[in-house]
């Protein structure tokens, strides 16, 4: 029997990476639904090709030019538009896996949707949980879903951990991120400051969406990702250890109580941790080249607590900041760093401001903690507003 998906966010990165991967086995799965903010052109192509029953773009206009170009073409798939549609995408009975492969926390909502409603879910977008916080871990709980990690050093923490959950907080000493350090890692501090936007997404072993290029390049996006590693593993703060690896071929490890160290190694292709969530719990061809190890000259590593490093890298601190408030902190942290980034993106702050914006932001505001989804949006949407203050005042400066 063939599986339906959901794909959200199907025109980014992610989103084609996914659909590469499928194509490569269509006896094993069909889209149900395609989903994108605004680009028809791409959306157009994705919708001859897969044949969705619906298509969502989140634009209205979008939605009728996708929608008329359909129609001259004689394709049957349906057109719906605005958030609810994508939560009705992601929870609709006929699906059984979503992709959430949004970026931000306008994948949230629909991200809960798809735990409520217990899907197999394939979480890419990490702003989702790490806004989420404990409030996404109970809806995956009760909702009875399955979560997947595709971000690759959670895929390769899974990969690494014992299949019982039970067991982990007894075995396990710690995990470990590996970084690559980005495209700024060899310039000199004060050069940093003052990068390009092209300078910041031209990221040295991946290649990836505009805002985590950035957040890679800041640091921020191993910042995130050790927020996504507490709530998906249930690991304290303490015990999560970011490495600098810039091969980017090992991409993340565990380490037990024993001091024995597992990792999970391979080509930076994220098609390898999507095909590993499509078809966990076996295995299956992801079009992604194995490691040649005749061509492997070597794997360096460098640790964070070189002073140089930490202040080139002022945003990781921020989660274990962000972490020890806990409550609604990592929400604020994530909605300052998503205005800082696109304010960077639109040539409206420079690049050594984005750290600025968002460490005025996690000190101007401590909400309160959140129960549900209303209150992480209010939270999400007050820290949006304290952020963008902190960016004019930069910008009257
Ligand atoms: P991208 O920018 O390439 O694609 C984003 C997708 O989300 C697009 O389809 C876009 O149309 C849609 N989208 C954007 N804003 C939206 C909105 N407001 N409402 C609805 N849809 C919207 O991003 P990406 O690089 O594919 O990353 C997607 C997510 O996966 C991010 O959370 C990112 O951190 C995570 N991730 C990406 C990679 C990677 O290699 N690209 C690796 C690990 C994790
Ligand atoms: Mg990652």
């Amino acid at each position: 029997m063939k599986q339906t998906i959901s794909i959200l966010g199907s025109t980014g990165s992610i989103g084609q990476s996914t659909l590469d991967v499928i194509a490569r086995h269509p006896e094993k799965f069909e889209v149900y639904a395609l989903t994108a903010n605004q680009d028809v052109t791409r959306m157009f192509e994705q919708c001859q090709r897969f044949k969705p029953s619906l298509a969502v773009m989140t634009q209205p206009l979008a939605a009728t030019q996708l929608r008329a170009q359909l129609e001259k073409a004689g394709l049957k798939t349906q057109v719906l538009t605005g958030s609810d549609a994508l939560d009705q995408v992601a929870s609709a009975t006929e699906v059984d896996i979503v992709m959430a492969a949004i970026v931000g926390s306008a994948g949230l909502s629909s991200c809960l949707a798809a735990a409520k409603t217990g899907k197999k879910l394939l979480l890419a977008n990490k702003e989702a949980l790490v806004v989420g916080g404990d409030v996404f871990m109970q809806a995956v709980q009760r909702g009875k879903a399955r979560l997947l990690p595709i971000d690759s050093e959670h895929s390769a923490i899974f990969q690494s951990l014992p299949e019982d959950p039970l067991t982990w907080s007894e075995r396990v000493e710690k995990i470990i991120l590996t970084a690559s350090g980005g495209p700024f890692r060899n310039w000199p501090l004060e050069d940093i400051a003052k990068a390009t936007v092209e300078q910041a997404c031209a990221h040295p072993t991946w290649v990836m969406g505009r805002k985590i290029s950035v957040d890679s390049a800041t640091m921020m996006n191993k910042a995130l990702e050790v927020i996504e590693a507490h709530y998906l593993f249930g690991v304290e703060p303490a015990k999560i250890e970011v490495v600098i690896h810039p091969q980017s071929v090992i991409h993340s490890m565990v380490q037990f109580k024993d001091a024995s160290v597992v990792a999970q190694l391979g080509t930076p292709d994220m098609r390898v941790p999507i095909a590993y969530g499509l078809s966990w719990p076996t295995r299956m061809d992801s079009g992604a080249k194995p490691l040649d190890f005749s061509s492997l000259s070597a794997m360096t590593f460098e640790s964070f607590e070189d002073p140089t490093h930490r202040a080139r890298y002022p945003g990781l601190a921020l989660a274990f900041k962000a972490l020890e408030h806990k409550a609604g902190m990592p929400g604020v942290l994530n909605a300052a760093n998503e205005e800082a980034v696109q304010a960077f993106l639109e040539g409206r702050i420079t690049f050594g401001q984005i750290h600025q914006v968002n460490v005025s932001t996690l000190e101007a505001y401590a909400p309160k903690a959140p129960v549900d989804l209303a209150d992480l949006m209010g939270i999400d949407q007050e820290a949006r507003r304290v952020a963008k203050a902190h960016i004019e005042g930069i910008k009257a400066c």
